[in-house]
């Protein structure tokens, strides 16, 4: 696991990850991401420790084709991906927090948290986190999915939504279900979260018991939405994304009834 507390300045030595604009480098074993004991590049951040030694993130400018990030998710330990969700999100922080967004002056990254600060005006601007619904609309045991026309074709998914300003989670799953297909829910309930770091959104997920079958789709967001039973889905998210853990974990619960 990630321990949250930054390494002091003057370590420039452990483990490291590397990032450019494709994606993200292999370890020199070709398992991971992250390369054990090696020195910093200067323009290295510092992102906390992992297995008790620091591990810092570079951004690199070369044009090597290494792995998009989404692919490395797909097949590295949860624990792992936890540092490359943080070294993603942290490296866009860095890049678009370069200049105060309230008096325009160049910032500067303080020591001992992840914020960038502006000596001008006293602003600080941390990682920004933007939270998300994503919720599995049941009816008895069968499941609501949804496709949106940016899904590979046939693909079809759990409904998501951003929270908007001032709105409670419960209330956000509430109106997104109603939006994107139509369907009021009563009985809402937590499952779990996730951070899906493209480009900084936290993923709150839900089960949400609909009161009736009937489907209006909005026809924008959602391309296509239909009732499935647990034993014929359609093909679905990879298994390490939180709607395909819903899903599953949804089909678990009911296989016996
Ligand atoms: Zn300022």
């Amino acid at each position: 696991m990630l321990r949250r507390e930054l390494p002091p300045a003057d370590v420039r030595r452990g483990w490291l990850i590397r990032l450019n604009a494709q994606g993200v480098a292999p370890s020199s074993d070709g398992q991971g991401v992250l390369e054990r004991d090696v020195a910093w590049p200067p323009q290295a951040l510092r992102l906390g420790f992992w297995h008790d030694e620091p591990v810092a993130l570079s951004i690199e400018a070369g044009g090597e084709a290494w792995p998009p990030a989404r692919d490395w998710l797909a097949q590295i330990s949860p624990a792992e991906s936890e540092v490359l969700a943080t070294a993603l999100q942290v490296s866009h922080w860095e890049r678009d927090h370069r200049f105060c967004g309230r008096c325009g002056h160049p910032t500067q990254r303080l020591a001992h948290e992840f914020a960038m600060s502006c000596e001008q005006c006293g602003l600080r601007a941390y990682p920004r986190i933007s939270p998300c619904i994503i919720t599995l609309v049941t009816f008895g045991r069968d499941m609501l999915l949804a496709r949106s026309p940016r899904f590979p074709p046939q693909r079809y998914s759990t409904l998501a939504g951003f929270i908007e300003p001032g709105e409670a989670v419960e209330s956000a799953v509430r109106r997104e279900v109603m939006e994107e297909v139509g369907v009021e829910v009563g009985r809402v309930s937590f499952f779990k979260s996730q951070s899906w770091p493209f480009p900084h959104s936290l993923m709150m997920g839900f089960f949400a018991e609909a009161t009736s079958r009937r489907i209006r789709i909005d026809g924008h967001e959602i391309a296509d939405a239909a009732w499935f039973t647990p034993e014929n889905p359609p093909e679905l998210p990879p298994s390490y994304s939180i709607s395909r853990q819903l899903i599953d974990t949804h089909r678990r619960a009911v296989a016996t009834r």
